[in-house]
């Protein structure tokens, strides 16, 4: 038997490709990262032409330094930026559009309008999502009305959606060759279209957003013995590898984390971040400004959901000093200069650049800087950025402890930021728990070859995946509680000075 998985991650700000062994070592990995197009403010796009490219080459290199080649993996899991909508012709293959990407806000005005009436009500009953820019189906309505073409296509079945899991799945399979068209319930969960019981296209939410079904990727579950499709032999692969697993990127982190139990939870640190607080098979509804959303589901499993809290912006606000400020030079600086301060100096950041996500929910907030005095400079801004990123996990701890009723002891960690040890000595002190991180900080790509792996036998269970997961570094709380709750009050009254800032 093969002895290694292939995980695919295509993320927001780069694509990667890694083979892992069964102790879920990585064994190696190549990651291209790709343009993020920014035509007007709360615009983002991506070239869907450029991810897939990007794509195959990350794989071939991986191949290459690894000194493997297809025969040589067992299965292939694929996780992906979810949200992020590409509509292409399945004649040509060629996209319509570039990729609306989650972050995006050009959706505005489609998801205000949806939660002026009862429609707002049904999406949350049904989809588990309060209406929001973030989530696809606002994004396939716009371009079904602003792209010339599309909507006739689309009504004669020529044009297809998929996020960008479908996307290269579809093109790993064939292309406008017979590739194939599917997706998963982790995907399909945050569309604003599936039924978070059924985990089927529901007819009514589709006609909110006027999307012909004929444009949607069959749902099958997130880690199938029979595989979505085989990748061709005159593909990046060079062989056929059969692809088993599709988790959307946060739940694919949970499943890399091994938060298999009801109460378990992660919280990955990227572009933005995600808390993932696994529920069972139990759908939990959210009173606190989180989201329901499918976890996994393993073959023919009972689908286990999860509570979750987004946050759109914590490792791009760090992006932005770098690109828009210029007052680093790399992501990593953002340390070094924090540290060169003991605290904030009194200046709390609110970057609210998409509006607010979880647990707020207000597209109409914009960032803010407040508390500045002449004595600020640019370590006081650093680490302001650093503490905003924790602040608003804190917002979201608090509002899963409130759906929930579980209450956190110690909080598992992942992505990109979490290799900045002092956010996350922050983390610990402003949530007043430990923080754990684990040895294989790649939970993402982890995740999505544990998927791929269970499907075919290479793990045998969840129970072994289990023995896989090793801590590397454990922060514990430095502040006292009265620190804890005066800078937790004072983060609530600059959010307060974001809000209403647009109409
Ligand atoms: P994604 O999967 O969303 O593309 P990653 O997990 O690769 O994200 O993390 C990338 C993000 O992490 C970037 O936004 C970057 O600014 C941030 N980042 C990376 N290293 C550091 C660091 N040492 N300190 C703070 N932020 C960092």
């Amino acid at each position: 038997m093969a002895e290694y998985i292939g995980s695919i991650d295509q993320g927001t700000t780069s694509t990667r490709f890694m083979i892992f062994d069964h102790g879920g070592n990585e064994i190696a990995r190549h990651q291209l990262e790709h343009e993020q197009v920014l035509p007007q403010a709360g615009w983002v796009e991506h070239d869907p032409t450029e991810i897939w490219e990007r794509t195959s080459s990350v794989i071939q290199s991986t191949l290459n330094k690894a000194g493997l080649d297809a025969s040589d993996l067992a299965a292939l899991g694929i996780t992906n930026q979810r949200e992020t909508t590409v509509v292409w012709n399945k004649n040509t293959g060629r996209p319509y559009y570039n990729a609306i990407v989650w972050q995006d806000t050009r959706t505005d005005r489609i998801a205000s309008a949806l939660d002026r009436d009862e429609r707002g009500d049904i999406i949350r009953r049904k989809a588990g999502l309060p209406p929001a820019t973030y989530f696809s189906g606002g994004k396939i309505q716009w371009i079904l009305e602003n792209v010339d073409g599309v909507r006739e296509a689309a009504e004669k079945g020529d044009a297809i959606f998929g996020n960008t899991d479908s996307w290269i799945i579809w093109n790993l399979t064939g292309g406008r060759n017979g590739g194939v068209h599917v997706t998963d319930p982790t995907n399909a969960s945050r569309t604003m279209l599936m039924d978070l019981e059924t985990l089927q296209w529901d007819d009514e939410l589709l006609g909110f957003f006027d999307i012909p079904r004929s444009m949607l990727p069959e749902i099958k579950p997130s880690s199938t013995s029979e595989p979505y499709g085989v990748t061709l032999a005159d593909g990046p692969f060079s062989g056929e590898v059969p692809i088993t697993g599709i988790l959307g990127d946060q739940q694919a982190a949970t499943v890399g984390q091994v938060c298999f139990a009801p109460g378990e939870a992660k919280n990955t640190y990227g572009t933005g971040n995600f808390m993932l607080l696994n529920t069972g098979t139990e759908l939990v509804r959210s009173n606190a400004g989180l989201l329901s959303t499918v976890c996994y589901q393993f073959g023919d499993d009972a689908p286990v959901y999860a509570l979750e809290g987004s946050i759109a912006v914590t490792g791009s606000a760090v992006q932005w000093l770098r690109d828009q400020l210029g007052i680093i030079s790399g992501a990593s600086q953002s340390e070094s200069l924090a540290r060169q301060v003991d605290d904030n100096g009194g200046v709390y950041f609110v970057p609210a650049f998409s509006g607010l996500f979880a647990p707020y929910w207000r597209s109409d907030a914009r960032g803010a800087i407040v508390g500045l005095s002449r004595f600020n400079n640019n370590a006081h801004l650093a680490r302001a950025t650093l503490e905003s990123i924790c602040y608003q996990s804190r917002d979201v701890a608090e509002a899963m402890e409130k759906d929930s009723g579980v209450v956190l002891e110690v909080l598992k960690v992942d992505g990109g930021v979490t290799a900045n040890e002092l956010c996350m000595q922050i983390q610990s002190d402003i949530l007043g728990v430990p923080v754990s991180r684990p040895v294989v900080a790649e939970t993402t790509a982890l995740g999505a070859a544990y998927a791929a792996g269970l499907a075919v036998g290479f793990w045998a269970n969840t129970d072994e995946l289990r023995e896989n997961w090793n801590e590397s570094k454990r922060w514990e709380p430095q502040w006292d509680d009265e620190q804890r709750e005066v800078g937790y009050a004072q983060w609530k009254k600059a959010v307060t000075r974001t809000l209403d800032w647009v109409d």
